[in-house]
């Protein structure tokens, strides 16, 4: 069912209404040709009620259900949706977990049960090993190397050409009509008979065996590069796929791994490693670190920030080059990298100081693939620490210099890179250190930034007040940066 409720939580972008919908009817005609008996309620349909509740009651009553069956949502707020919902039934209730990851909801919590850091990288090695991927005699790690980090993360070399991303043309239409006529609140760009996101399994196993022939042999080495002319570079864009359920995990693992094993001259192994780990791994722990700490996560704020979200950050409109590349093209795709999401959009908000709810609402509404489940606990969590370190071990941070080592970006921007103080500096070389030096209590010992504090100390107090004072001139004028 399309329902206000769902519509109307938070702006969504336009395209991610429209996947969802479109992927919704194309399901339930896929199961309809398979003989079962299905009932889809447009948003407009005159009997729908808005919301999943007052459907369900009238639907019981009308068609005199004798039992409610129920696969468990993904999300919180859903969850706790159903479980009023079937409190308040006088007919038998049952849930049935999702199939659609490698764990289950409290897996995590009794993984980490007694233990006091929540560590991804042994989380990670432990998935490995239960699931048996890229292991050998039952618990070494393929070439006996368990990370390859360090092979990854280049820069896109000058006159390197990514392979173009696969796109579909999906006729969307109808349920972009039924979504305006109800003005719905949405967000973004959309050609309603272009839309480019697969909407149903067979288009999402095209895009996996597309990712792996084309993309996955230079996955890893380009993961954390960004360009001017690139939006999706090497990466599979199978979230949406894979958040919606169209597809599995485990298929997209097993299909990627089958693609290596053919073949590992053309993938080398820190590819597949690096795009196992982000699915086995940064996937499923996400999902774990949600169940275990919601609904107390959302309401983190350990820097206690309150400021606004710049109203740029809705149009793209700054003169900051890699916020308005990364921004624009979030409004044009409904996508943005992990990249572009975590070290330009979200370590802005982190300097500037800009309150948590916000920076999730806007996560939440601008990507194809947000659901809350893995939105929050990326963005709260690991881009804007407001959980004090559950996620990260220490705030991502960065200047101009990694931005400008990671892209072009700097290249074309009005503000210079290698200043930190005038009205022509790059407002996150001062922001950045104004963050370290307004956060030292909560920060300095924290061994990871021993580092940046040490520089920091050693700057002399002229410069460091003139970077101070820069960074006040950047707050105080956030919108026109
Ligand atoms: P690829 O780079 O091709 O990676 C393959 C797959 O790995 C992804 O499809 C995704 O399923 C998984 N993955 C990679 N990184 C992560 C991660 N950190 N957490 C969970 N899964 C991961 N992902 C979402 O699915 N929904 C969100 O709402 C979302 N919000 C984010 C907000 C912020 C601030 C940040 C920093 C990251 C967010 N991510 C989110 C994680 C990640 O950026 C996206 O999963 C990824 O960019 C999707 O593009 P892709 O499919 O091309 O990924
Ligand atoms: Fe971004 Fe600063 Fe580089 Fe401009 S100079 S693109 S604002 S990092």
């Amino acid at each position: 069912m399309e329902v206000k409720t769902e519509t109307d939580y938070v702006w969504h972008h336009i395209q991610k209404a429209c996947a969802f919908f479109a992927a919704m009817e194309d399901f339930a005609e896929t199961i309809n040709s398979k003989g079962f008996d299905t009932l889809y309620l447009h948003l407009d349909h005159p009997d729908n009620k808005q919301s999943f509740s007052e459907n369900l009651s009238e639907l019981i009553k009308k068609h005199g259900i004798e039992a409610f069956h129920y696969q468990l949502p993904d999300e919180y707020r859903l969850d706790q949706q159903m479980n009023d919902f079937c409190r308040s039934l006088d007919i038998p209730s049952h849930s049935f977990d999702s199939e659609h990851f490698y764990t289950g909801r409290t897996e995590l919590a009794d993984f980490f049960s007694g233990k006091k850091e929540l560590i991804m990288e042994s989380f990670y090695r432990a998935m490995r090993v239960k699931h048996q991927i890229l292991i050998n005699n039952d618990h070494d790690p393929e070439a006996g190397k368990w990370n390859f980090d360090v092979e990854n993360r280049k820069k896109l070399p000058k006159n390197h050409k990514p392979n173009p991303p696969l796109l579909f043309d999906n006729d969307v239409r109808k349920p972009y009509d039924r979504i305006t006529k109800a003005k719905v609140k949405t967000i973004g760009h959309i050609e309603p008979q272009y839309l480019q996101w697969p909407i149903n399994r067979k288009q999402s196993l095209q895009l996996l065996h597309y990712f792996c022939e084309n993309c996955l042999p230079l996955f890893g080495t380009f993961q954390d590069a960004m360009h001017t002319d690139e939006w999706s570079l090497y990466h599979s864009r199978l979230s949406f796929s894979m958040n919606t359920k169209l597809i599995s995990p485990t298929e997209v693992v097993n299909t990627a791994l089958a693609t290596w094993e053919k073949d590992k001259k053309l993938i080398a192994l820190n590819q597949i490693e690096g795009f196992i780990r982000q699915i086995l791994g940064w996937r499923e722990y996400m999902r774990g670190i949600y169940w275990m700490k919601m609904p107390e996560f959302e309401t983190l704020n350990y820097f206690n920030y309150n400021k606004k979200l710049p109203s740029w950050y809705w149009t793209g409109e700054t003169k900051m080059n890699c916020l308005k590349h990364s921004i624009s093209q979030s409004l044009d795709h409904a996508y943005a990298h992990h990249i572009q999401r975590l070290m330009i959009t979200g370590n802005f908000a982190l300097l500037a100081g800009i309150n948590p709810d916000d920076v999730d609402f806007w996560y939440l509404s601008i990507y194809i693939d947000a659901i809350q489940w893995v939105e929050i606990t990326n963005t709260r969590g690991m881009s804007q620490y407001a959980d004090g370190g559950i996620i990260g071990s220490k705030p991502y941070t960065a200047s101009a210099n990694y931005i400008h080592k990671m892209s072009n970006y700097c290249e074309s921007c009005k503000y210079d890179r290698n200043d930190k103080v005038g009205e022509n500096a790059c407002p996150f070389n001062s922001l950045y250190w104004d963050f370290h030096d307004r956060h030292r209590e909560k920060l300095q010992h924290n061994h990871r930034l021993s580092m940046v504090y040490r520089l920091w100390d050693k700057m002399k107090p002229e410069l460091k007040s003139a970077v101070l004072q820069r960074a006040n001139d950047c707050l105080e004028n956030l919108d026109n940066l």
